[in-house]
């Protein structure tokens, strides 16, 4: 017996209560070594800061092994974040599967995965403080991985109008003054974000991307350690606390502060930086 379009079937009750399974069960992945890394992170001292401004993004290196903190200053602010391999563009952060890994979310010891077909952990979070929010009454939850960057070209199909501080444009220019490249050209390698300290969620009956004020305060930040060699980029989002819209100038907008520090030598004994997937690439040919 087939369905009829429109019309629930008759066992449509029983179809529905068949209890989910988790799509990636994670419990094989190696764990990182949070308490090693707590202990390099004692150890270690800045040695690198710029600052996302306002509607702008802003790159920084951070080699293997080092910590970087994104941290709000001034006042509440939403920051839309790309990472590359230092030395291989090709080689950049999937927010799709960090997703399908960790959830739609990440907090302290999930981590951040690379592209195909390299596929290994960019960066462990390693401290959060805003670990304490969880999920509010309306299924929001902080710094997700399911939002896109706010850009020009979806902009420009729902307005009919030109913005050019988008997340996208910014980490485009950034990319490029980083780069040497074309903007044009530095766009081809921005992707989809880590969203760092917005608070988003799914609306529970169209199922639609939502977003309201971050919980973020001055002060609060997100701290993760590089698994291997990155070059990232932030861009401080034209959304602000993206309590109301974004891609405008509406929002009132606020700097990022971007922070590197170096453990001491040693301190990493042991630890190395994670390997490319060792999938074969033979693709079954
Ligand atoms: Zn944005």
């Amino acid at each position: 017996m087939t369905d009829t379009p429109g019309i629930p079937p008759a066992d449509a009750e029983a179809r529905r209560a068949i209890p989910p399974v988790v799509a990636y069960p994670n419990d094989t992945l190696s764990e990182p070594d949070l308490t090693l890394y707590t202990r390099a992170r004692a150890s270690a001292e800045k040695v690198f800061e710029t600052q996302a401004a306002p509607r702008d993004a802003a790159t920084f290196r951070v080699p293997a092994g080092h910590f970087f903190r994104i941290t709000s200053v001034e006042g509440p602010q939403v920051g839309d974040l790309n990472l590359w391999a230092a030395d291989d563009l090709k080689e950049r952060f999937f927010s799709g599967k960090t997703r399908a890994l960790h959830g739609t979310h990440v907090t302290t010891g999930d981590r951040l995965w690379s592209s195909f077909p390299y596929l290994r952990p960019m960066a462990t979070v390693v401290e959060d403080t805003l670990g304490w929010y969880g999920t509010d009454p309306h299924g929001g939850r902080v710094h997700d991985v399911i939002g896109t960057r706010c850009d020009p070209y979806t902009h420009r199909l729902l307005t009919g109008g030109e913005y050019h501080h988008c997340c996208h444009s910014n980490l485009s220019r950034a990319l490029a003054a980083e780069t040497g490249m074309p903007a044009r050209e530095a766009e081809m390698y921005v992707h989809d974000v880590l969203n760092v300290f917005m608070c988003t969620g799914f609306t529970p009956d169209t199922g639609q991307y939502f977003m309201k004020a971050s919980p973020v305060r001055p002060g609060d930040y997100l701290e993760f350690f590089a698994e291997i060699d990155l070059l990232g980029a932030l861009s401080a989002c034209p959304g602000g606390d993206c309590s109301a819209e974004h891609s405008s100038d509406a929002a009132a907008c606020h700097p990022l502060l971007i922070e590197v520090f170096a453990p001491a030598p040693g301190a990493l004994e042991g630890w190395e930086p994670a390997r490319v997937n060792a999938y074969s690439r033979g693709h079954g040919l």
